[in-house]
C-alpha cells in the first residue's frame, strides 16, 4: 500500500495537527509526514526540520526560482509555505505520505497525485470555538488572529471540494473517524 497520499486541510487551530499526529502514531499505516518549508517564525515547541523547514524569504524565493516546489502559497501576507519536491521524492517509494496544507495547496496536491490521494477537510465546530482555540494558543497577535479567522471562514466555504469532511467537535471521536477513513483508503 506504499505510495499513497493523505492530504489534510483545515483552518489553523482546528485540531488538524493532533489528528495528523494520531495517524502518524499508528505504525501499520506506514505514514510519514511531509515537512513543509515556510518563512514564518518558529513557535515555541517547534523543531526546525521536523515541524517545518524554516527558511528566510530570500531562500524561499530562490527555491521558487529554481522550480524546487511541487506547490507553494503565500498563505498569509508575506508568509510563504510550500512542499519541496525533494521532501516527497525521498519518502514516496517506501511510505505513504501525509500532508498538512491550506485549501489551495490541498487542491494542487490532489491534482498532482490524483487517484493516489485522499483529501480530508477538518472543520472546526464553529468560528467562535476556533477563535477560542487560537486565543488559547497565545502565539498570535490580534492582527494575526483576525487574519487567521478570515482565512478560516474562506476555507470552510471550500470544504465541499474535498473527498471527506470531518467535523471536529470531540477530538476522540474525530480520531476514530479519521483513522477509519484513512485505513479504508490505504487498504483499497
Ligand atoms: P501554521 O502557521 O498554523 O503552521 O499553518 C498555517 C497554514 O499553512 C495552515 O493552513 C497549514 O496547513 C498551511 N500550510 C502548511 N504547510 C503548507 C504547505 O506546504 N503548502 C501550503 N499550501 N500550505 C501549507
Amino acid at each position: 500500500m506504499a505510495g499513497k497520499v493523505i492530504i489534510l486541510c483545515a483552518p489553523s487551530g482546528s485540531g488538524k495537527t493532533t489528528l495528523a499526529k494520531h495517524l502518524l502514531s499508528i505504525k501499520e499505516l506506514n505514514l510519514r509526514f511531509s515537512v513543509s518549508a515556510t518563512t514564518r517564525k518558529r513557535r515555541d515547541g517547534e523543531t526546525d526540520g521536523l515541524d517545518y523547514n524554516f527558511l528566510s524569504i530570500d531562500e524561499f524565493k530562490n527555491r521558487i526560482h529554481n522550480n524546487e516546489f511541487v506547490e507553494y502559497e503565500e498563505v498569509y501576507y508575506n508568509i510563504f509555505y510550500g512542499t519541496l519536491k525533494s521532501e516527497i521524492e525521498s519518502l514516496i517509494t517506501n511510505h505513504n505520505i501525509i500532508f498538512d496544507v491550506d485549501v489551495v495547496g490541498a487542491l494542487s496536491l490532489k491534482q498532482y497525485f490524483s487517484s493516489k490521494s485522499l483529501t480530508v477537510f477538518i472543520n472546526p465546530p464553529s468560528i467562535g470555538e476556533l477563535e477560542n482555540r487560537l486565543r488559547r494558543r497565545k502565539n498570535n497577535s490580534e492582527e494575526d488572529l483576525k487574519e487567521r479567522l478570515d482565512k478560516a471562514e474562506k476555507e470552510m466555504e471550500m470544504k465541499d471540494k474535498f473527498d471527506q469532511i470531518i467535523i471536529n467537535k470531540d477530538l476522540n471521536i474525530s480520531k476514530d473517524e479519521i483513522l477509519s477513513v484513512v485505513k479504508g483508503f490505504l487498504n483499497k
